[in-house]
């Protein structure tokens, strides 16, 4: 379940609903557009029992990473995957709870502290350490575990209000007294003063020609229809976007997004698409231009089901060299559908796509955790799928998803 919260519009200070998933929101008072832009994360904060008050002492928040997304595990016999909902305690300290169980789900959240004096402690830990420890405990596929990826929806900060007085802590959500030394307070001393102003909008305006911009709530890219310019949004700013269609779309056919990220691997083993074939021991011929195609992963740039996404991964990733590219321009056909899977995040399942498709995996897989690979380039790509019976199909590439899967994901 997404996690989410309301927050006055800009505009017309209306109470819009925002998910941690949010890019872009439409107000439902005013109609205007505004990109969602968190500093870093979607912060969110939990309700503090009412009625208690200063007798129980000052609230002040400590700080849980949220993780949500999927776990690939990889060992020689393939790769097994597993969904991952969880929060962790993002503060080296005892007494605390470790996880939020399902109070973040179950009860209302905010996007602000409670009110304006309480602290907000920042985490003492990196969200990166918690996650390497999450990930540890995820699917065993039974082998050695050569290689784990978190393929991430999400990562927010969930805190959980505090009150201390008189040598106790209590959870300020039920008024519980915690095993936590009050001392807690003074060891993890450094509070967030960023804890206010953390979320900010910004005008869905193209930066180059100032036309509205497009995109679904969830959308990681955003689009002008005036110029053809696409981009991504964060709190430094806008970064420009190679979008590109490849093939027409006919009538009725959708275009679905992919991420085409150029690949460069620190040791030199994978350069060419013919390096890439030879390192998965694929069982077709490696033709002589091949060696001169520099590799590129190419991933869906949408939420599907672990193995359908591996899937598509695959079939495109091995089809690269049937690909022709398009004009270069970016069209805006009814069945475009916008992208809600960052390249960051897509990237992450390169070494999982191996293990899942190498010929050899006994041979293969052990090399995983020596193979150092990194961006070169990165494009988002629209291939164009026709409908076949339940499935859409890309002619190009033999991909194909169950049109109902991919309606799934996308509701909320
Ligand atoms: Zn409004
Ligand atoms: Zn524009």
């Amino acid at each position: 379940m997404r996690l989410s919260a309301t927050h006055a519009c800009p505009q017309c200070g209306g109470q819009v609903e925002l998910h941690e998933t949010s890019r872009m929101i439409q107000c439902g008072f005013c109609g205007v557009k505004n990109l969602v832009i968190p500093r870093g994360c979607f912060r969110f904060f939990l309700p503090v029992r009412q009625g208690v008050g200063e007798r129980r002492g000052p609230v002040f928040y400590v700080p849980y990473f949220r993780f949500r997304g999927t776990v690939f595990s990889c060992d020689t016999n393939g790769v097994k995957h597993g969904v991952v909902d969880v929060t962790r305690l993002g503060l080296e300290a005892s007494g605390l709870p470790p996880s939020l169980g399902m109070r973040p789900q179950a009860m209302p959240l905010s996007f602000t502290p409670f009110d304006a004096s309480s602290s907000v402690v920042r985490p003492g830990v990196k969200a990166s350490r918690i996650l390497e420890a999450v990930v540890r405990v995820g699917p065993s596929p039974g082998g050695k575990v050569y290689h784990r990826s978190f393929i991430g929806e999400s990562v927010s900060l969930v805190y959980l209000p505090l009150r201390a007085k008189e040598g106790k802590i209590r959870d300020a959500v039920t008024d519980e007294s915690l095993s936590a030394q009050p001392d807690l307070l003074d060891s993890i001393g450094a509070v967030d003063g960023r804890d206010s102003g953390w979320l900010t909008f910004r005008p869905a305006i193209c930066p180059a020609c100032g036309w509205d911009l497009e995109g679904s709530g969830r959308s990681v890219v955003q689009f002008c229809r005036n110029c053809g310019s696409s981009w991504c949004s964060s709190a430094r700013g806008f970064t420009r976007v190679q979008a590109v269609v490849y093939g027409r779309a006919g009538e009725g056919d959708r275009l679905l997004p992919f991420w085409r990220i150029g690949i460069r691997e620190d040791s030199g083993v994978v350069e060419s698409f013919a390096d890439f074939l030879r390192l998965i021991r694929h069982p077709i011929v490696v033709l002589r231009d091949m060696e001169h195609m520099p590799f590129f992963l190419w991933t869906p740039a949408f939420q599907v089901k672990p193995k359908t996404f591996l899937r598509l991964a695959a079939t495109v990733t091995l089809a690269q060299g049937k690909m022709a590219p398009g004009n270069g321009e970016m069209e805006f056909s009814p069945g475009l559908q916008h992208p809600t899977l960052g390249s960051h995040e897509a990237f992450q399942c390169l070494k999982s796509l191996i293990a899942f498709i190498a010929a050899a995996r006994e041979e293969v897989v052990p090399l995983l955790p020596r193979l150092r690979f990194r961006k070169r380039s990165v494009e988002l790509v629209f291939l164009s799928f026709s409908r076949l019976g339940a499935d859409l199909v890309n002619g190009e590439t033999g991909a194909a998803v169950n049109e109902n899967l991919l309606r799934l994901f996308h509701a909320g």
